[in-house]
């Protein structure tokens, strides 16, 4: 089954009971059974319930995974596989990444004993300056957020082989219709469903999915063991987010290739960071491993002035200046205030994160309108 049929099809049958064609939301707390542990699979609804069920069988599918769990955000998903981790271990990770997953990892994780290095991974040759027997996993975010680099998926896995170390990439930003990590030798992906797999900025969700039964019980006895389960109308919404993943990925792509192209002309803008463009450092690997270059860009202003990229903040009308990505309207950031603010400003210097730099999630309406919207704006500067 190609990907298209998948979004639409996989883990989703007729209601059983009904024929329903959507998947009911299933909005019970438990099930009654026959008679002790005669049931019809489905026993308390932290442990099953049939519409999470449904979305974490489609997705498992659209990762080319055999296993996948939902949670009630990403970071309940990043918390549960970061739970396989033991006191001792050691972690490998992107420096660029989400803050809210280098919070948990320094805030909350640090405080059960394990260890994490922050690199910048674009040069894959990086890796091995921390890697050390105590390494149990390495930790990737690719595009990464928001520097938009690319990690070599297939270099990372290379460059642990043979070793006891779990490959775990957030695929967030580039969703399983631009890039499947576990095809390139992952062993376990999490998203942040909220952003485009959702796409309608009306729910927050996340996911894990991996191949491997052994890290499948572990991860599904954390999931019921610790609780962070979605619940059944936030696993519809996303269900049905994902029938127009496809869809609306080519239209993200799109819009964000052409308002690149437009930047990069600007002369108020400093630098694009953008996977598409062919002066991307990281282009020809985002070439390699991603079918399109995804719906984020991030850019610079000239002077790198704090006050410029507040001015443009404050006077685009169609990109609304909010937290978040992926939803079908357009969006506009400033990661080191928002998004990143919980990073320590010389981490954010090292990785790029300045105080012009600006993210655009670029959304699916018409995108003559958005490069008309982002042109007032740059002006005002
Ligand atoms: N991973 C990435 C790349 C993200 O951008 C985010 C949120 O912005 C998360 C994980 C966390 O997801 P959630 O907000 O659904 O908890």
């Amino acid at each position: 089954m190609k990907f298209a049929t998948k979004a639409i099809h996989a883990g989703q049958e007729p209601d059983p009971a009904t024929g329903a064609i959507m998947t009911p939301i299933y909005q019970t707390s438990t099930y009654v059974q026959e008679a002790p542990g005669k049931h019809k699979g489905f026993e308390y609804a932290r442990t099953q319930n049939p519409t999470r069920l449904a979305l974490e069988k489609n997705i498992a599918a659209l990762e080319s995974g055999a296993y996948g769990y939902c949670f009630g955000s990403g970071m309940a998903a990043i918390d549960a596989v970061a739970k396989l981790l033991n006191p001792g271990d050691e972690v490998v990770a992107t420096n660029d990444l989400y803050g809210g997953s280098y919070r948990m990892f320094t805030k909350v994780f640090e405080r059960y004993g394990i260890k994490f290095h922050f690199n910048n991974l674009s040069n894959a040759g990086n890796v091995t300056k921390y890697l050390n027997e105590k390494t149990r996993m390495l930790w990737v975010e690719s595009p990464t957020n928001p520097m938009l680099h690319i990690i070599d998926i297939a270099a990372m896995k290379q460059a642990i082989a043979g070793r006891d170390i779990l490959l775990c990439v957030d695929n967030t930003f580039a969703t399983p219709y631009l890039q499947r990590p576990l095809e390139m030798g992952a062993d376990i992906v999490v998203h942040s469903a909220t952003k485009y797999l959702g796409g309608h900025s009306d729910v927050v969700l996340g996911a894990a999915v991996c191949n491997d039964p052994a890290i499948a019980e572990q991860i599904k006895f954390i999931q019921n063991s610790c609780g962070a389960v979605c619940g059944p109308h936030d696993a519809f919404l996303v269900l049905r987010g994902i029938k127009t993943l496809h869809v609306r990925m080519d239209r993200h792509c799109e819009n964000a290739g052409k308002i690149a192209n437009f930047l990069e002309k600007h002369p108020k803008v400093g630098h694009v960071y953008y996977p598409g463009l062919p002066n991307h450092p990281n282009h020809q690997i985002a070439t390699k491993q991603m079918s399109q270059f995804g719906g984020m860009i991030s850019f610079s202003l000239k002077g790198d002035r704090f006050e410029d990229a507040l001015s443009v903040l404050t006077h685009t009308h169609l990109f609304s200046l909010a937290e978040s990505l992926g939803g079908v309207e357009s969006l506009i950031g400033h990661p080191a205030s928002m998004t990143h603010a919980s990073i320590p400003g010389e981490e954010r210097a090292k990785s790029g994160i300045t105080d012009s730099l600006i993210r655009l999630s670029v959304g699916i309406e018409d995108v003559d309108d958005l490069i008309k919207d982002l042109d007032k704006a740059l002006e005002a500067v």
